[in-house]
């Protein structure tokens, strides 16, 4: 890559934009237009992260490291140069291209009686659940349209697995969540596979930046779980949508001591279980307290309040929640 491309890549990708893509918070302003926040590369519990978006350059007071855009993809997701360079690339196309997708998937939900009772019956209700998790619904037939009309080329959609290589919506019939550089959709029909990401990686733990602050976590494998655990009143809950977490979400959580409950699915076979204590011996050996949660036997987090739990029991859970 020359170093006019390289230059008009980072002219095209602020540095800024990018940081608050990843829900990096400015705390406190500087002078010549300067921010001061706390570092996404290390655990900052004061800002120590300078940011100047006029220059596009980064300087951690902290960890002392700094420099551009690609410097900080690298530094962020662990990757090589080259790597760093294809990542946001893919970002920049991606990233307005999802936030489209997403704005139309939200205005599609309050239209759909189905999608909301769909919502309703999984124990979402509040207008500030949906509101906080950008939550939306993907009837189909709609998005590709959609899209076009607002300039982007079939083949970028196809690339980004939005449409399908037929040329048809990729999301049909289900509640969408906008995550870190994807989506997320549950299907709200029985005839389709239940859970459907687009290509692409799963990005770090849900709303980490909120949570990574808190001295106990709630740790839930899906993204309902989530929402009633938030609906009930918890704030400090994070979630790995799977019981497999990634090397970033494994990071992230082992970035700071803290407490961290499990709270993986009770299923009848044990495998929620199974994936919770290996990962609880894994952050044992990293210094992490890991408490498992016993959930009734047949129930996630979601069915647990769904069915009547309240959030009283819960903190009992918690309390009873062995190492
Ligand atoms: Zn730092």
């Amino acid at each position: 890559m020359s170093r006019q491309a390289l230059e008009e890549l980072k002219q095209q990708i602020p540095l800024l934009e990018y940081l608050q893509a990843q829900d990096w918070q400015p705390a406190r302003h500087l002078n010549r237009g300067r921010w001061m926040g706390l570092c996404p590369l290390h655990a900052d519990h004061k800002p120590s992260f300078l940011v100047d978006p006029g220059k596009s350059l980064f300087y951690c007071y902290g960890c002392g490291r700094g420099g551009d855009v690609i410097r900080f993809v690298e530094l962020y997701h662990e990757v090589k140069f080259p790597q760093a360079l294809a990542l946001l690339h893919q970002w920049r196309g991606l990233a307005p291209l999802l936030l489209e997708a997403a704005g139309l998937y939200r205005m599609q939900l309050n239209r759909h009686g189905e999608a909301m009772a769909y919502l309703h019956q999984r124990g979402v209700r509040s207008p500030e659940l949906i509101e906080h998790m950008r939550i939306g619904y993907a009837p189909g037939g709609c998005l590709r349209g959609w899209l076009a009309q607002l300039g982007h080329a079939l083949p970028a959609l196809r690339q980004a697995g939005l449409v399908t290589t037929a040329g048809y919506d990729a999301f049909i019939h289900r509640i969408v969540f906008p995550l870190e550089g994807n989506l997320y959709g549950r299907s709200i029909s029985t005839s389709a596979p239940p859970h459907r990401f687009l290509p692409g990686a799963k990005g770090g733990l849900y709303s980490w930046q909120q949570v990574r602050h808190c001295p106990e976590v709630i740790l839930v494998e899906g993204l309902f779980d989530y929402a009633a655990l938030w609906e009930a009143g918890f704030r400090n809950v994070t979630c790995s949508l799977g019981t497999h977490l990634n090397a970033r979400q494994f990071r992230q959580l082992c970035d700071a001591s803290r407490t961290v409950y499990l709270t993986f699915d009770a299923d009848s076979n044990g495998s929620g279980q199974q994936a919770a204590q290996c990962l609880s011996r894994s952050l044992r050996e990293r210094g992490i307290t890991a408490r498992l949660v016993s959930l009734p036997e047949g129930h996630d987090p979601n069915s647990f309040f769904v069915s009547g739990g309240n959030a009283h029991e819960f903190h009992r859970l918690l309390e009873e929640a062995c190492l």
